[in-house]
């Protein structure tokens, strides 16, 4: 994922090859004229618009990653909201970092196997986004894929690839239809000891939410906030501008843009297997496993995924990745404001399929690059 706030347009003609042909001095004169006319009225206008405020942007890192908040405001009036940003980012990571023994999630994980596990009430909430995110995506996405990423090394390096008997062991521990909820208690129960659950899919996307609410709240809008390529944009465009701009990356040449969208009041999210993934034994392992089979994903390159709600673009993107077009049609379909780009073919003919709510964003998309 790529932010930038200059919607440049790559892809268009050149104004010069359009020139080429016949060059009479009264078609030059026309062109100056109409620069000039196009010069003047620029000038005009910049006269009588303030000037836009140069952003304030505030860089720290979060969830083993990074946060990017841009705001169009007085550093004065952003102050007290970008300190509420980061104090529910850090207790957000405190609470789901599996990896912190300390952690809810953590200890969460330790006991529910043997009695239920009472959850604070922002554990409650993540976990009650995580089970939306099962039931829509028919079970694409799930928090259960825990004893799957220790099997496949993401938790402890190994040398060897697993074998199936491994696979089936730990697939037997997964799947969220196994974890009992109640709902009056807020607690968490195991059905089956060795299970063990992983916000990493969503923990992104569901702080965007919490941290676009509260820029929201201390209308500091417009905002564009960037948690780790899971990427929000206010409704509000930022000043002088239609829109955001956000690029598209390029799963084959990650360094490149396959285009841009045009983007206000939803968020981006992109999943690829380009991004996190191990070697074992000179195999690609990518850190998206499908859970209903036990087996990484390796099937198409990447899915940026547009909607209203941060958690959902999460979701959905990593959901979409598993279980490709016929889920983001379905997404498309029940959820409002949802759209998707699927790249998919290779990396000298890349393909993008779009599906759902793109065409009102002005979809910028470029047919397949010419690579440089
Ligand atoms: P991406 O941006 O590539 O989608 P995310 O960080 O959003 O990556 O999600 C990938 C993480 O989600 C993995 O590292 C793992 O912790 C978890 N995960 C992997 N597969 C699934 C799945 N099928 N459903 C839910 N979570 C998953
Ligand atoms: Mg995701």
């Amino acid at each position: 994922m790529n932010t930038e706030p200059a919607p440049a347009n790559p892809f268009s003609t050149p104004a010069s090859a359009r020139l080429e042909g016949r060059r009479s001095r009264a078609l030059r004169l026309a062109l100056l004229s109409v620069a000039l006319v196009a010069l003047g009225s620029l000038l005009w206008s910049a006269r009588r618009r303030p000037a836009a405020p140069d952003p304030v942007v505030r860089e720290f890192s979060v969830f083993d990653s990074y946060a990017r908040i841009t705001l169009w405001s007085s550093p004065e009036r952003a102050e007290p909201a970008l300190r509420e940003c980061t104090a529910v980012l850090a207790e957000l990571h405190r609470t789901l970092n599996r990896f912190d023994p300390s952690s809810e999630l953590a200890r969460l994980n330790a006991a529910a196997a043997g009695q239920a596990f009472a959850c604070s009430p922002q554990l409650w909430d993540v976990l009650q986004a995580a089970r939306q995110a099962y039931a829509q995506t028919a079970g694409a996405f799930d928090i259960t894929v825990g004893p799957l990423m220790a099997v496949w090394g993401f938790h402890r390096k190994r040398d060897t690839l697993p074998t199936e008997a491994e696979i089936q062991a730990a697939l037997a521990c997964v799947g969220l239809a196994r974890v009992a909820f109640d709902d009056t208690a807020h607690t968490v129960r195991f059905t089956v000891a060795g299970m063990s659950l992983d916000c990493g899919g969503l923990a992104k996307g569901y702080a965007l939410d919490r941290v676009l609410a509260i820029l929201a709240r201390a209308h500091l809008e417009p905002a564009l906030v960037d948690l780790g390529g899971n990427v929000g944009c206010s409704t509000q465009p930022p000043p002088g501008r239609p829109h955001f701009v956000i690029g598209v990356r390029n799963p084959f040449a990650t360094e490149t843009l396959l285009g841009r969208l045009p983007i206000v009041g939803r968020t981006v999210s992109t999943s690829g297997n380009y991004e996190r993934r191990i070697i074992i034994q000179g195999k690609e392992i990518g850190h998206i496993i499908e859970p209903r089979t036990g087996h990484p994903v390796s099937g198409p390159a990447g899915v940026t995924a547009v909607t209203p709600r941060g958690v959902d673009s999460d979701v959905f993107s990593t959901a979409v990745y598993v279980a490709g077009k016929e889920l983001a049609e379905a997404l498309a379909e029940h959820v409002p404001g949802t759209g998707f780009v699927l790249v998919s073919g290779s990396p000298d003919a890349p393909e993008l399929t779009r599906v759902g709510d793109l065409h009102r964003l002005e979809d910028t998309t470029a047919p397949p690059a010419r690579r440089p």
